[in-house]
């Protein structure tokens, strides 16, 4: 089969591989399309904070068609359309016994210790495939990764009917979490981005303004919210002086959510949380919250219609062009999410 292997920063390079076998409780797909996250663009440019695997086929937000399936499967038969979650805990440590093997800290991902959705093939553990109904499309599929780590920041975050939110960052996950906000009843939902291109589309998916950072200044729009925000979601990462706009907008007793990758340490102002008692909290990917797969959830959101996912995808490129999705996927005021249809 074809896949896209990683030998180095930006040395992704197209080859030929053995097809993998599905072992026992595993699933063997045909890929159908694979997103590139902002983790995997970490990973490519050799930035990414999170240790590397050696030479990694990349993709963890991937879908695709079951084609076979190994000893003792029963659920799952050659046709079925699959998404796939690609987080895998060890199973054994408490963190993965009570839930939360998120925080597994031999947690592997399909897209780095195992094969990823950058290839024509990829098998995975059978409880990480999910039958799609026919409501959600390929696209949106291989999205539900994303979706899923939305779900787990909505679940992080102490959001009460008729909150003003505001989500500094309109990537894909950031424009999903702002529907997911106007779902659990905020009143007003703000997204922040550089990119005109986004903030047209966080008002076409929902969210009530959608400012441009860069071009407005901060202090007005930290007067226009006059200190009033409930929660501020951070969902950008990288290097960005986020942390510190969220400690000026959140109100007194607010809670900050952080998700973006941050690439290198940042100063945060802690006299301005200490001063108003702000909560800062972390969401890192997502596993159960309380009996259910936030996962299953997601899923579950997207089948209902309930969520804007095709939209967000503004890119499309076939495996042999991986290093051109990656390139496309950089330019953020392009591209919200690039996908690669293999
Ligand atoms: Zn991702
Ligand atoms: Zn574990």
């Amino acid at each position: 089969m074809k896949a896209a292997v990683l030998h180095g920063p930006r040395e992704l390079r197209v080859e030929e591989r053995p097809r993998p076998a599905p072992g026992k409780g595993e699933v063997l797909l045909r890929v159908g399309a694979t997103g590139v996250c902002g983790s995997d663009l970490h990973v490519v440019n050799g930035v990414s904070p999170e240790p590397m695997a050696p030479n990694p086929v990349l993709g963890h937000e991937t879908m695709g068609t079951v084609v076979a399936v190994g000893e003792g499967v029963q659920a799952f038969q050659p046709g079925q359309r699959v998404g796939v979650e690609p987080l895998i805990g060890c199973g054994q440590c408490d963190f993965c016994r009570s839930g939360n093997y998120h925080l597994c800290t031999r947690l592997e991902l399909i897209g780095m210790e195992r094969l990823g959705g950058f290839a024509e093939y990829l098998v995975a553990p059978q409880d990480k495939v999910f039958t799609l109904p026919d409501s959600v499309s390929d696209e949106a599929a291989a999205i539900l990764d994303c979706v899923a780590v939305a779900v787990h920041v909505l679940n992080r975050a102490p959001l009460e009917l008729g909150d003003t939110v505001v989500v500094l960052g309109g990537g894909t996950i950031g424009l999903i979490i702002a529907q997911l906000a106007k779902a659990r009843g905020a009143a007003r939902v703000v997204v922040t981005d550089l990119s005109e291109r986004r903030l047209a589309l966080a008002r076409e998916v929902g969210a009530d303004e959608a400012v441009n950072a860069g071009s407005q200044p901060f202090e007005e729009l930290k007067a226009r919210l006059g200190g009033r925000v409930d929660v501020v979601i951070e969902a950008v990462g990288g290097k960005a002086p986020t942390i510190n706009q969220a400690l000026q907008l959140v109100r007194p007793r607010g809670t900050i959510v952080f998700m973006g990758i941050f690439i290198e340490p940042v100063p945060v102002d802690l006299w301005q949380a200490l001063r108003y008692e702000v909560t800062i909290r972390a969401a890192w990917s997502y596993a159960y919250h309380d009996m259910k797969r936030e996962f299953a959830t997601a899923l579950e959101l997207a089948a209902g219609g309930q969520l804007k996912l095709d939209p967000l995808v503004t890119h499309r490129f076939t495996l042999d062009r991986v290093a051109e999705a990656f390139a496309q996927a950089g330019r953020a005021s392009e591209a919200v999410k690039v996908v690669v249809r293999p």
